[in-house]
């Protein structure tokens, strides 16, 4: 079997998919992204085409090694997001050709159904209460939530009571019915990180996402050491070696690799289960489309320590399109009570509507992350 071909699709709301075909028929589908950086990571992909085309696509190990030592210069969002969609298609590719669900290939199940949360947007508690009711009819019982707006370096007690009094009207609003994590975005600085995690100590948030941005991950330690609350990051991490890092230094309780950014299933497997050496918990991030989704619940399904997935359904993102838009078979993607089943076709188990991705790949916008401004004009992380 030869690889003959990539495509790249751009499509709403924020996504890509790519194709990746063979001589013998069979094509492999991954979501290679980076949200705002589509066209970029698209070139990415493009310029590891001739790495690829004309190459055995069972030998995925070798593949990635090539793309990644390859080139001399790695890592990073850009060429460990390109990587990672190639990756996962390899991994369709395999799977189909061989007639397996891809967790077959990585040992097998450990667990028979995988918990899911659902994000919850909105910034005034009583939208996010009413969205958390309507939620929870659909059986979720696990949410996340942004943790706050902008916040200044040094901010007032104003803005603190605001993000704090937010979540203790949620909590009183449904006690133990619910958990939720609450993601800083890495909007925060360190020393409101600690202010804030000590100051929503009493409602046991199940994890503080992103407490400071990654590339402070010195702080987690230190910010470990004054709070009980879990903290969980990852999303902006691309590789072993920068989880390496993060895993000795210590600090985090939860990592969340994103399986379309840090190198697609081959190199998340590995980061999940050097966590599990360090007794630390993960939870892919997902805010993104289909075969995304697909490809973290092939590694959930075989990670002993994976521990909540998170899904796009109904996100605030998905302006345009939602998740299961471009998907044939989605009764495999049904929830019951916020968990989904392993998927039974084989390869990554999404069967891809290939016409409508087609469709909706004509005139895509690109989309763009607001950019943020402090109240004196200076920009804010969003
Ligand atoms: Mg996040």
């Amino acid at each position: 079997m030869q690889i003959t071909k990539l495509t790249t699709y751009r499509i709403p709301p924020r996504w890509m998919l790519l194709k990746i075909e063979t001589d013998v028929g069979i094509t492999g589908w991954g979501e290679p992204v980076i949200e705002g950086r589509a066209r970029t990571v698209e070139t990415a992909v493009q310029e590891f085409a001739p790495n690829l085309i004309g190459k055995d696509p069972s030998r995925i190990n070798d593949l990635w090694q090539e793309m990644y030592r390859g080139g001399f210069y790695r890592g990073g969002a850009i060429l460990m997001s390109a990587i990672a969609g190639i990756d996962q298609a390899l991994w369709d590719i395999k799977g189909k050709a061989l007639g397996v669900p891809v967790y077959e290939l990585l040992g097998g199940l450990v667990r028979d159904k995988m918990k899911t949360y659902s994000w919850v947007g909105g910034d005034r508690p009583a939208d996010v209460i009413a969205s958390i009711r309507k939620l929870r009819e659909l059986g979720f019982d696990t949410f996340k939530m942004n943790g706050t707006e902008e916040l200044a370096m040094i901010d007032s007690s104003i803005a603190i009571d605001a993000a704090v009094g937010r979540v203790a009207e949620i909590r009183a609003a449904f006690g133990n019915e619910i958990e939720f994590g609450l993601d800083f975005h890495g909007r925060v600085s360190a020393p409101m990180a600690k202010v804030l995690l000590r100051e929503l100590e009493p409602y046991r948030p199940l994890f503080v996402e992103e407490p400071v941005l990654a590339e402070n991950a010195e702080y987690y330690p230190r910010l470990a050491n004054s709070t009980c609350i879990p903290l969980a990051a990852g999303e902006r991490m691309y590789s072993r070696y920068e989880f390496k890092r993060v895993f000795e230094q210590g600090g985090l309780s939860i990592v969340q690799p994103d399986l379309s950014h840090a190198g697609g299933i081959t190199e998340c497997v590995k980061i999940a289960a050097m966590a599990e050496a360090y007794d630390i918990a993960l939870a892919p991030h997902c805010p993104l489309g289909p075969v995304a989704l697909a490809s973290c619940l092939q590694v959930d399904f075989v990670s002993h320590n994976a521990v909540l997935q998170e899904q796009s359904m109904g996100i605030h993102y998905n302006q345009g399109a939602e998740l299961l838009d471009y998907v044939v078979n989605r009764e495999d993607f049904a929830l019951e009570n916020g968990y989904i089943k392993p998927f039974t076709k084989p390869g990554l188990g999404v069967e891809v509507d290939e016409q409508r991705v087609i469709e909706a790949s004509k005139n895509a916008a690109d989309w763009r992350n607001p950019v943020w401004r402090h109240a004196d004009g200076s920009i804010a992380e969003w």
